[in-house]
């Protein structure tokens, strides 16, 4: 086959994938790859087929893909391709939940990109999913700021969209669920605008961030009570995904309606949506969603007497899943449930261990407010970002804060002048 038939096919595959005809749209890419030449046109196809296996939640092939983009772009010694690779493969690591390699990867993505381009602002972005997974808090805050600064820089609203989505998701590890709804419709408002303004060939992405962002408004407004507002935002993501086969959106509309039901003491409906989303998440290798889940499904048939004992076993299971990943805020999740279950038994000593447990952890993860020293994020309370990134009780801060109206002041952790420090974040959706 001549190169220009394969190009013409790689062309085909764009078409079928914009008509939504994903299946046929990645079989004309793999064929075309066995017998293209073209370095480029190489890289590019493999970018094709990895943004294809990731709306369809294959996230190894996924990874897959992007390892061949790094060999390319190293054999064609071209920075700006091994920047997109390097991006393509930090994402792959994150989506997979391995944070400590997505890390490294975003890293050199940065390294590789001019300061200038919005690669740039794409790897601080998975830099700071990849903290919120290892719950260091304040290194996304450090990334999340300078990702929003690009994304006004670039005017790229994708982007932004992305980053108030996960403020939304700092404040609600730290349950501030108000500040945690604020920043999530701030970032559906945006994709709705967006979407409505989109082209065609945008027009897939948009609709993908419209009904991500809407699902995303689900969990706080559960959490505030608004069971019912909670469910119409799922029941129209799920509506949505279901309509292109979107699966990592509906496994994850499926955890959040067992959450909606759970919170409505409707268990046995809730173990259902949970037991259909374990195996899709399991299969598409999100462990951060999965252990979400198997968390969910446990605080379920805890609710049920007979139930105790598969709660027990699914609850090691997601332990260890929470270790494995290194999330600690996650692992106190589970040590506080297993609290739970140790003290109905009458076993104190034992739950007095795994609450003390619990606590190491919020400590190790500096959840601790640097003005009270008490754990943030255990209960639903007040939070408040300075402009420095610090994060502390709004109760803890306020007096200092009323007196700062006027003047400068300093941080109380880090000193550093707060009113005048450049930050954007501390200040998107206030
Ligand atoms: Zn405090
Ligand atoms: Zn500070």
């Amino acid at each position: 086959m001549g190169q220009r038939m394969i190009r013409r096919q790689v062309d085909e595959g764009l078409e079928l994938y914009a008509e939504k005809n994903y299946d046929a749209a990645i079989k004309k890419w793999t064929i075309s790859l066995q017998k293209m030449k073209d370095n480029r046109l190489r890289f590019s196809t493999l970018g094709y087929l990895a943004a294809a296996s990731r709306d369809r939640g294959r996230n190894k092939d996924y990874l897959v893909y992007a390892v061949q983009q790094i060999d390319i772009a190293h054999e064609i010694d071209d920075n700006n391709l091994r920047a997109q690779a390097y991006l393509t493969l930090s994402r792959a690591n994150e989506m997979l939940a391995d944070y400590f390699k997505a890390v490294s990867y975003s890293r050199s993505a940065l390294q590789y990109s001019a300061p200038t381009e919005s690669v740039q602002g794409y790897a601080l972005l998975v830099m700071a999913d990849s903290y919120i997974g290892l719950c260091n808090f304040n290194k996304v805050l450090e990334c999340l700021d300078k990702a929003l600064c690009i994304s006004h820089e670039h005017e790229d609203h994708l982007m932004e969209i992305h980053v108030l989505s996960t403020m939304g998701k700092v404040f609600l590890a730290l349950k501030d669920f108000p500040k945690a709804l604020a920043f999530q419709r701030r970032a559906h408002e945006i994709s709705l605008s967006n979407a409505a303004y989109a082209v065609e060939e945008n027009a897939n992405v948009s609709s993908k961030f419209v009904r991500l962002t809407k699902l995303k408004l689900a969990t706080p407004l559960r959490l505030m009570g608004d069971f019912d507002g909670a469910t119409k935002c799922v029941e129209e993501a799920m509506k949505a995904a279901s309509s292109i086969g979107d699966r990592p959106v509906q496994a994850k509309c499926l955890v959040c309606i067992g959450d909606i039901q759970r919170s409505q003491n409707n268990n046995e409906v809730a173990c259902k949506k949970y037991e259909a989303a374990i195996p899709m998440l399991q299969d598409m290798n999100d462990r951060y969603s999965y252990t979400l889940a198997m968390i969910g499904l446990v605080k379920a048939l805890l609710e049920s007497d007979t139930q105790k004992q598969t709660a027990i076993e699914i609850l090691a299971t997601a332990l260890s899943t929470a270790t494995s990943m290194g999330n600690k805020l996650m692992q106190a999740r589970c040590h506080l449930l297993n609290e739970r279950i140790l003290s109905s038994d009458n076993r104190l000593e034992e739950a007095r261990q795994v609450k003390e447990a619990a606590e190491r952890l919020y400590q190790e993860a500096d959840l601790l407010c640097p003005i009270c020293q008490k754990a943030m994020g255990m209960q639903s309370d007040h939070i408040q970002i300075l402009t420095c990134t610090h994060i502390f009780h709004q109760r803890c801060i306020k007096d200092l804060l009323q007196k700062w109206t006027h003047q400068a002041q300093a941080c109380p952790k880090c000193n550093k002048n707060v009113l005048f420090s450049r930050s954007y974040i501390a200040l998107a959706c206030t």
